[in-house]
Order: structure tokens, then sequence, then C-alpha cells
């Protein structure tokens, strides 16, 4: 059975408990003389549900403690349905009933602060959330959880972080993940308008929430440039790709934005030391459709089978050319509009690595789509 036939059959119970008879206008007696007058309900079509609909349950269905339920499972479905205003419409109804338990009320505050922010009236859903956290409700840290989100869309990271902290010892690991990126993006802020002392506090609390951060790493690798410490650098670059190798074609991006050509050299050395390029495919095949230059520079023997494998199943095609020049011609024609991202969450996918996924907003999620991981064994992580 259906969600909707479930929920139908749960009401048209209620509604005949109450005395409501559904689809029935009236009952004639044998005169042709009406007895009995009870009120019509239309059913709601949860396919299409109109507002007249769900107004007229509303009208005809009293909310007491034991018709709530089947009221929140309407809501409910509406929302499944992406039928925000609607489900807004019957949380409005049921919100602040004297009659319904404390937990209750608070439980209707949270999903209607929800469906105010899905949508988009962020500033309703805000001081809802601010009110279940401040009355210390069972829902506080979902509601903190709320909050962040609305300050995360927002782009407003110190919010995010003055809320992230109300988790107190309670925080998890991916909350923990997220402040550290929270921090992360302040720094970036800070790079931006060269606050670099300000940036080094950021990126130390970052890292504070997350030792094995990648991009607090690399960040500090970047301050490190900036204040011409390229030593430093480097041991920050090994620590970012300790820390997290999915990441590692985040370094390659990061040297040739640098104008600095030995130290690009260098780290070319150092990823190469830890386990040698032939090793890591999927850093060819990433370098091959994103640095012609680099791919020029090792020769075709360095562009063993394995990669060119990996460029065959990227760009699911099964005729490769062997000539180099006609390589890059190939993976310029056939590769860039493959998308070289995706979502380990949600499963979206894009054409270059963002932090927070743009569909699921889970942080670190994305990632490059071949498994780079694999091929980084453990004894080569040990050089570290
Ligand atoms: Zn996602």
């Amino acid at each position: 059975m259906s969600l909707e036939v479930v929920l139908f059959i749960a009401l048209a119970l209620i509604l005949l408990a109450a005395g409501i008879t559904i689809g029935r206008k009236s009952s004639l007696s044998l005169s042709g003389s009406v007895v009995q007058t009870v009120p019509v309900i239309e059913p709601i079509n949860f396919a299409e549900p109109s507002d007249k609909s769900i107004q007229q349950m509303m009208d005809q269905l009293p909310v007491t403690p034991e018709t709530v339920k089947a009221y929140l499972n309407v809501a409910k479905t509406l929302r499944q349905k992406g039928q925000y205003d609607q489900s807004i419409m019957v949380y409005q109804h049921l919100f602040g009933r004297a009659n319904l338990a404390k937990v209750v009320n608070q439980e209707i505050q949270l999903h209607l602060a929800q469906d105010y922010y899905n949508l988009g009236l962020s500033n309703r859903s805000e001081s809802l959330l601010m009110n279940l956290v401040k009355e210390n409700s069972v829902f506080r840290f979902k509601a903190i959880t709320e909050l962040v989100k609305i300050y995360e869309q927002q782009k407003d990271w110190q919010n995010c972080i003055n809320w992230g902290k109300q988790f107190g010892r309670k925080i998890s690991e991916q909350q923990k993940k997220a402040l550290s990126h929270h921090f992360c993006e302040l720094a970036e802020v800070d790079i931006r308008k060269r606050a670099y002392a300000s940036a080094e506090g950021h990126l130390a609390k970052a890292l504070s929430e997350n030792k094995q951060s990648f991009r607090a790493w690399l960040l500090y690798a970047r301050l490190m440039l900036l204040w011409d410490h390229p030593k430093t650098a480097m041991k920050y670059l090994q620590k970012a790709i300790h820390a997290n190798p999915v990441f590692i074609a985040e370094v390659f991006s990061f040297i040739d934005q640098q104008d600095i050509t030995s130290f690009a050299r260098d780290v070319r050395e150092m990823i190469h030391a830890i386990s040698g390029l032939e090793k890591m495919p999927s850093v060819m095949a990433d370098k091959l459709v994103r640095d012609k230059q680099l791919l020029l520079s090792l020769g075709r023997q360095e562009i063993n089978s394995k990669v060119v494998q990996l460029l065959i199943n990227q760009a699911d095609l099964t005729n490769v050319p062997a000539d180099l020049a006609a390589i890059i011609h190939w993976a310029d024609k056939h590769l860039v509009s493959h998308t070289s991202h995706q979502c380990s969450h949600c499963g979206f996918e894009l054409n270059k690595l963002e932090w927070q996924c743009p569909s699921c907003k889970s942080w670190e999620t994305v990632a490059d789509k071949l498994d780079w991981e694999a091929q980084l064994s453990q004894s080569h992580r040990k050089v570290f």
C-alpha cells in the first residue's frame, strides 16, 4: 500500500470516529426530507494536493493529542513532495496549541522552521530555531544544525562558528569537519585581504578542529609561500597529502598558480618520491586533461598503458591514438566535456573541486571521480 493510501485511510478512520462521513452530502428519509446533514470532506489527492482540500481538512478535523499524528503525517507527505507552502499551512495550523504537549509543539516548531528554510524564508526559520535553542528543548542540537545551515548559505562564517561551538562536547566528527572548513573560509577571506596574521590564527583553529584537514594544510603552505618560506611550505604540502591523498590533484593546481619554478619542480619531485608517477596513473590522467605542459615534459614512455586505460574509462571510449600530440588533441576533445568530480554523499557531478557539495551541502565529500587513495599504498605514505 502506498503512503498516500495509508494516510488517507488513517484520516478517514479519524474522521469517522469524529462522526464525519467522507463523500456523503446527506441522507434522505423515505419521505424524501433531509434528516441529517454532514459536512463533505474531499479526500486530499496527494498527487496534486489542493489548498482547498487541506483547508477543508483543517476546518473539519479538530486538533487534539489524538489527531495531531495524522496531521503530522499529512504535513510530512506534503514536504516529501516538495509542497512546502502547503506543509507550512498545516504546521502553522498546529503550532502553539495549548492542548498539545510542549515537546509536540517544539517538534512542530522545528518542522515549521525547516520548511521556512526550504522555501527560502531564512529570517522566519532563524527566529523559530533560536527559540528552540533558548527553550533548551530536546531539539536544541537539531535547531543548531539548522541554524548553521542557514549561515553557511549566507556565507556568514563567523556565525557558523559561533553556533557550531554551541554543540560543545556533543559535536560529531562531521560537525567538527564542517567547523574546520568554516575557519578555512575565514582564512581565505583574510588571505584575500592580505591579513596574513589573522589567516594564520584561523588556520590554527581549523587544524585544532580537524588535524587531518587537507584544505587547512594547503592554505598554510600558501601562507608560507606568501611569507617567503618555501621550505616550510613544502613541509605543509607533504602534511596535506598525508592528511588526505584524495585531494592530491589540488597540490598540482596549487603549484601551477605559483611563479616560483624551482618550488614547483621540488614539489613534483616530492610527489614523485612518494610513489612514483607511474604508480599514480590517476594523477597522470588528471594532468593529461588539465596540464598539457606537464604532459609534454614527461615524454611518451611515462604515459603507460594504465594511464591510457584510465583515460579510456574516463571518456568511455575505445579508440585512443598512440601518438602523443594526438593524445593531447584527443584528451582536449573528449575529456574536457566530462565531469571530473563527484560527491560521494549524493552523487552530484561537477567539473571542479568544491569543499562543500553544492547539492547536499556535505563538507569534503566532493572528490576526483578516479580513486586516488588506491594509488597510494600505506608503505609509501610512511615516508612522512
Ligand atoms: Zn553531495
